[in-house]
């Protein structure tokens, strides 16, 4: 059997029929060369943001079911219009749903993470010679009912199809060159890199470049599948290997990031005794939320301020639980801050470099700004920092610590 690649085309690859003709010839071209491609889109352009101001336009907390139910229509679209291409041209092509390529997830709508894949359907198509094209972002539960990955998540059904697949290369195709030293919308020096690791490329994931899904890259990386990330507008360029890297011992930056999707919450004047923090957290706990960035401050009478961050479209549901929660306790009041974006810089072993510490919390004094919250670990530093002052900070910090002259 000739050997299989996945490649991920993302939103803005299939945003048309022209794009959706351009990504066709090259698809061809790897069947040309006798690789078995196995395709994976997601939705045209921006039709996932569509769907989903559709469905608020009905309700403003509609059900999770319901939800991806709705989102995983999008992909639809584009995995048949995809397959109808590559057949027009006169090869053999067959689109599969989530259900239809057995991946399946585990019960929880909206964020649902991939148990197992069947892959007797997909390895029978491969070999009917079929160009296999999948739906990103979406799966099925035991109950039968589709769930969807969480937004970027079509990044995580390649990867994890690639595994499952034995395949020799997972390629996610985007509309930049590659991963670049901070996002290149918004730095416009920064600096393409040609290689990075697991683990750097995880944590800027995780803090926010949604170049990549973090759970793709957790994913490759457990499974030691070597990723390259590549621009389907310009595929002359090579673009940048996400693989294991051997680390040197001298600390170094990597890159930097912003996460502007960020809430700040804070409980104050809460009793200072035991068993509190685990009350709150265990009930944010059971809603599966994801929380960041906890910091308690003892202020007096033996009373905190329990401050910590969660994700903006996460508020919603869990504000009635920490209200819940303020009530039982008798805490004075919950203050809700939007206006915060978190900051981070990446790098193995920076932590262990005082230098990079203070020249981070330098170059943002010099700016005037104030740092709210710090969390570290030995791989990145973050700070919660006035959004608007946000773009600004993350440029100089970028020229700050040189790189623009990274590769
Ligand atoms: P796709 O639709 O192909 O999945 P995404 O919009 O999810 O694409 O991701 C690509 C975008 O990620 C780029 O357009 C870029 O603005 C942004 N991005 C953020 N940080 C980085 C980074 N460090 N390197 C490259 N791109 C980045
Ligand atoms: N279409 C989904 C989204 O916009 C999944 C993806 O693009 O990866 O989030
Ligand atoms: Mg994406």
């Amino acid at each position: 059997m000739n050997q299989i690649i996945i490649q991920k085309y993302g939103g803005s690859s299939v945003a048309n029929t022209e794009r959706i003709q351009h990504v066709t010839s090259h698809i061809i071209e790897q069947k040309k060369k006798g690789f078995s491609p196995v395709v994976v889109v997601s939705a045209m352009g921006d039709s996932t943001d569509h769907l989903i101001e559709l469905a608020k336009s009905i309700t403003p907390n509609p059900s999770s079911r319901e939800m991806d139910m709705l989102l995983s229509t999008g992909e639809q679209i584009s995995i048949s219009l995809l397959a109808m291409a590559i057949e027009s041209k006169g090869y053999k092509a067959i689109s599969l749903t989530g259900y239809q390529c057995g991946i399946q997830t585990d019960p929880i709508y909206s964020k649902a993470k991939i148990n197992e894949i069947n892959t007797e359907r997909i390895m029978a198509e491969i070999n009917a010679d079929k160009i296999v094209i999948v739906a990103g972002f979406q799966g099925i539960n035991s109950n039968g009912d589709i769930t969807t990955l969480g937004r970027g998540g079509s990044d995580t059904t390649a990867v994890a199809l690639a595994v499952a697949l034995n395949a020799e290369l997972c390629e996610i195709y985007t509309d930049v060159k590659g991963i670049y030293t901070a996002d290149p919308r918004v730095v416009k020096d920064a600096a393409l890199m040609q290689s990075i690791s697991y683990d750097e490329m995880l944590e800027l994931a995780k803090l926010g470049a949604k170049v990549m899904h973090p759970r793709s890259v957790e994913l490759a990386r457990k499974n030691n599948m070597k990723l390259v990330v590549r621009s389907s507008f310009e595929l002359d360029h090579h673009g940048t290997i996400i693989k294991e890297v051997k680390q040197m011992e001298k600390a170094q930056v990597r890159g930097v990031t912003l996460d502007d999707n960020i809430v700040r919450l804070t409980v104050s004047n809460v009793p200072d005794k035991p068993g509190i923090a685990y009350k709150m957290f265990s009930a944010l706990a059971a809603q599966n939320v994801h929380i960041d960035m906890i910091i308690q401050n003892l202020n007096h009478d033996d009373l905190n301020d329990i401050s910590f961050t969660i994700p903006k479209d996460e508020l919603y549901n869990v504000k009635p639980t920490i209200d819940a929660f303020v009530q039982e306790v008798n805490a004075s009041e919950l203050l809700i801050r939007t206006d915060v974006a978190k900051l981070s810089i990446v790098g193995t072993g920076i932590t262990s470099d005082a230098t990079i510490a203070s020249g981070l919390f330098g170059a943002l004094y010099q700016l005037g700004i104030n740092i709210e919250m710090i969390s570290t670990s030995e791989i990145k530093i973050s700070c919660i920092i006035d959004e608007k002052q946000a773009n600004e900070a993350l440029s100089e910090i970028h020229n700050f610590f040189q790189l623009n002259k990274v590769l």
